[in-house]
């Protein structure tokens, strides 16, 4: 039906006829025979001269024939790609009349998200979403060749199945032909890949959809696609390379250059240096340890297990003494039982609401701890070491955090997490910090005992490593995986060090465990998020924008009006009967 795209007219094209298809973007009289028609279709505009008296109104549909010229001089238009050239003698063909669209789709309007929703067709007409979309496909594509070129094999893996131990809800389908009984729509394909590997696959990957039923963000829906990744006689740093090379190609199709890791850091490090398993090192601030400066302190309050503070460089000079009230309160809700912030003067002393309770030896160390200077505001927080720096973490990003499209790529691993993440109070047994199949660290297994052994005391539990490693972008987590555990003894102890007893271990993943007495290589996988990766590369905050038909906040879809009922019959025949809501 056409000869060219819109957006690909440029000088070389003068003289040439041309035939068109696209939408009207905006229409302007010229005289009172002649209009000019914005034409656009997915490679962009250009500029048609029609006659004044066709009927074209906004987003009519149109086939046009005409031939491209210069435009006059001086009606150049160098901001846009097409600017230099118009299509004159034009005919015009209507393929379809267009109501008016419910918002204008410039690109320099803001809309209301529900209603960009809504009319989701409508929004992907407009110029960031086709650029966003365009460069996820092209991040997919560079995924999926650097994955190829590694020797991984890609494998589809089933949607309905039973559940997946990713610590979150799952959603559930009811099964029709045995009512009462339900699959689950997987939250990764983690235990296909690891069967795939016990089949001899030796190395998979996917772009996978998972699902996962917990509560929407700006980096989260309950849908997402990720590069999922296994292999079999690896360890952990063949598996970083491998996705090393997936984001880089990725990095590279979208910026034309490949960025460089910063060299890993371990989970201990990025928590102590940072206050965060998933630090943006974007910008310093980092934290600033304390404590031995207040072993003997006559001062309570930093008389803590832990004592650290941030500097934000010229932050006093900034900020009201009520904004300073503010990140105390803000503190306070984050957990902290109190923020104590100073400001160092011009001529070096310090204030303080507690400097009278300082000596001055003490405030001379802070000072030269925190290398803080006239201006210089220093944030201290003295608690328990965990919350100190979660609370501390938290304000550095709050204070220092740069917009996401600023200051480059720094992606980096951060490795060797804590096997558990904590001991939940009710059972007095270890929470998971990851899937129950992550190997231990080596070096920490034998403290941990073997099956049928007394469980170790709770810091021999909570300071155990594991093989586990994340990948992290400006201050997002990509992805994690780890190396797994592929053999049975480990696999029952760290279960029983889990309270996952043997008999509901055998009914979760028995036919893992199964399958492990077949034969199971040393393997270890990794996953990472599609739709934040590509949400970092185009510069959005939020992963909606980079996804073409997302689910509002409250996993709501205007456009289709999902979540729905279904009818009686549909119901019947599922087995399953709607409680009245209480
Ligand atoms: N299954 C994990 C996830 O989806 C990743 C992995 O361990 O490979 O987060």
């Amino acid at each position: 039906m056409r000869s060219d795209y819109c957006g690909d007219l440029g000088v070389d094209d003068v003289g040439r006829k041309v035939t068109l298809c696209g939408w009207v973007a905006r229409r302007r009289e010229h005289g009172a025979s002649l209009a000019f028609v914005d034409l656009r279709d997915r490679s962009g505009f250009v500029q048609c001269v029609v006659d004044g008296a066709a009927d074209l109104r906004s987003e009519y549909v149109v086939r046009v024939t005409g031939t491209v010229r210069l435009r006059p001089e001086g009606t150049e238009n160098p901001a846009l790609p097409t600017g230099a050239v118009e299509v004159g003698q034009c005919t015009v063909e209507v393929l379809s009349a267009a109501e008016p669209p419910p918002f204008p789709l410039s690109e320099h309007v803001d809309v209301d998200e529900n209603q960009r929703l809504r009319y989701r067709y409508l929004d992907l007409r407009r110029e960031r979403l086709q650029r966003n979309l365009r460069l996820r496909a092209a991040v997919n594509s560079a995924v999926r060749t650097a994955m190829e070129r590694q020797g991984f094999l890609e494998l589809e893996t089933p949607l309905l199945i039973a559940s997946t131990p990713e610590g979150a809800r799952d959603f559930v389908v009811p099964s029709r032909l045995k009512p009462g009984s339900f699959y689950a729509l997987p939250q990764s394909p983690q235990l296909f890949k690891q069967l795939s590997m016990v089949g001899g696959l030796d190395r998979y990957y996917q772009i996978a959809r998972c699902l996962r039923d917990e509560d929407l963000r700006a980096d989260r829906q309950f849908e997402f696609s990720q590069l999922d990744v296994e292999a079999s006689f690896v360890d952990a740093v063949d598996i970083r390379r491998f996705v090393t090379e997936a984001v880089l190609a990725a990095a590279e199709t979208v910026t034309g250059e490949r960025p460089s890791f910063l060299p890993d850091l371990t989970w201990h490090e990025a928590m102590e240096r940072f206050g965060s398993d998933k630090p943006d090192v974007r910008f310093g601030m980092e934290l600033v340890e304390l404590t031995p400066l207040f072993a003997s302190t006559t001062f309570n309050a930093f008389r803590a297990p832990c004592v650290k503070a941030i500097r934000e460089p010229q932050g006093a000079v900034q900020r009201s003494r009520k904004q300073l009230d503010d990140l105390v309160e803000q503190a306070k809700r984050w957990g902290a039982k109190g923020l104590v912030w100073m400001r160092v003067e011009s001529d070096g002393t310090v204030a303080s609401p507690v400097a009278k309770f300082l000596d001055e030896s003490e405030l001379r160390g802070i000072v030269e701890a925190t290398g803080a200077e006239a201006g210089d505001l220093v944030l201290v927080v003295a608690d328990e070491r965990p919350l100190v720096r979660h609370v501390l973490g938290l304000l550095r990003l709050n204070l220092g955090r740069p917009p996401v499209n600023e200051g480059g790529l720094h992606f980096l691993w951060v490795v060797d997490f804590p096997l558990f993440e904590g001991i939940d109070p009710e059972t007095g047994g270890p929470v998971p910090a990851h899937h129950p199949f992550t190997m231990p660290h080596p070096d920490d297994l034998a403290g941990l005992g073997g099956p049928g052994e007394p469980v170790p005391p709770a810091d021999v539990l909570l300071g155990a490593r594991s093989q586990a490693y994340d990948l992290v972008l400006n201050g997002w987590e990509l992805g994690s995986g780890s190396v797994r555990i592929h053999r049975r003894e480990v696999q029952s102890r760290i279960f029983e060090l889990l309270g996952i007893g043997a008999e509901e271990a055998q009914r979760k993943f028995g036919f893992l465990l199964d399958a492990f007495r077949y034969g199971a290589p040393p393997h270890a996988g990794f996953a990472f998020g599609i739709d934040r990766l590509v949400a970092l590369l185009a510069g959005e905050e939020n992963i909606r924008e980079v996804i073409a038909f997302p689910k509002t906040q409250s996993g709501q879809d205007p456009l289709t009006n999902a979540p729905g009922e279904i009818d009686e019959r549909q119901l019947r025949e599922l087995g399953l009967r709607v409680l009245p809501r209480t």
